[in-house]
């Protein structure tokens, strides 16, 4: 073989190597899942900044690629998550995404208007108490269809006792100045911030389980509010 023919097929099989080695740069999919030694060694403080850091990314734009089907396989031996977020049943409330965590990473609980009940208090005390999540995390959210129902004085079936739980908030909103009507959007998210706070109080009073971890600095119990405009959080003290 001539040495004019030789190079440029030598070039040829130089650029096929380069391209088969990095056929993009696409970044490596994360498959790791909490384990028990991680979330041991995690403080509450810690898992508040990861959830805040974790909404950060996802409001941005930057979630973190998974591997969910190695999620699946790797946290089907045993679970271990770092919270318990009590939600909306909003179909535009991801919990997950919102918080850029895995599988297995939060336990979720939800029901339109995010109030607690024995079998919420059961189910966070579960999370907490048995399982070790270092965070209860209560998310009302901008819009919500349960706290309009319940401004509004809905009555439906078994709604009509659904909405009652959501009552005292709308009570506790009555100082607020302007148009208390469901469609005034910022005396519904009033209504929603004060949901939100009643339910970390109803947390606090009704479990003395959770009530104790918190004192001892063993979990957080933390309030937020959800905009669905754009992603973020506000925190609810
Ligand atoms: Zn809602």
């Amino acid at each position: 073989m001539k040495l004019n023919t030789l190079i440029p097929l030598c070039l040829l099989a130089i650029a096929a190597i380069i391209i088969a080695r990095n056929p993009k740069e696409e970044p490596l999919l994360d498959s790791h899942v909490t384990t028990a030694e991680e979330q041991a060694k995690l403080t509450p403080d810690e898992v508040l900044k990861q959830f805040k850091d974790g909404n950060q990314r996802f409001h941005a734009g930057k979630e973190t690629r998974r591997n969910h089907s190695e999620q699946v396989r790797k946290s089907a031996p045993g679970q271990f998550p770092k919270a318990m977020v009590l939600s909306c049943l909003d179909s535009r409330v991801p919990v997950e995404d919102v918080f850029d965590q895995g599988i297995g990473d939060v336990f979720v609980g939800r029901v339109a208007g995010n109030f607690v009940n024995e079998d919420l208090l059961g189910s966070m005390e579960f999370a907490c108490k048995v399982a070790g999540a270092k965070m209860i995390l209560v998310m009302g959210h901008q819009h919500c269809g349960a706290i309009k129902g319940a401004i509004d004085d809905v009555k439906l079936g078994n709604i009509t006792a659904m909405l009652a739980k959501i009552k005292p908030a709308v009570a506790a909103s009555q100082g607020f100045e302007g148009e208390k009507k469901p469609t005034n959007t910022e005396f519904v998210k009033r209504v929603a911030v004060n949901n939100v706070k009643n339910t970390l109080g109803q947390i606090r009073e009704k479990s003395p389980i959770l009530k104790e971890m918190e004192e001892k600095g063993q979990i957080k119990i933390v309030g937020a509010f959800y905009r669905l405009t754009d992603g973020t959080l506000e925190f609810i003290e």
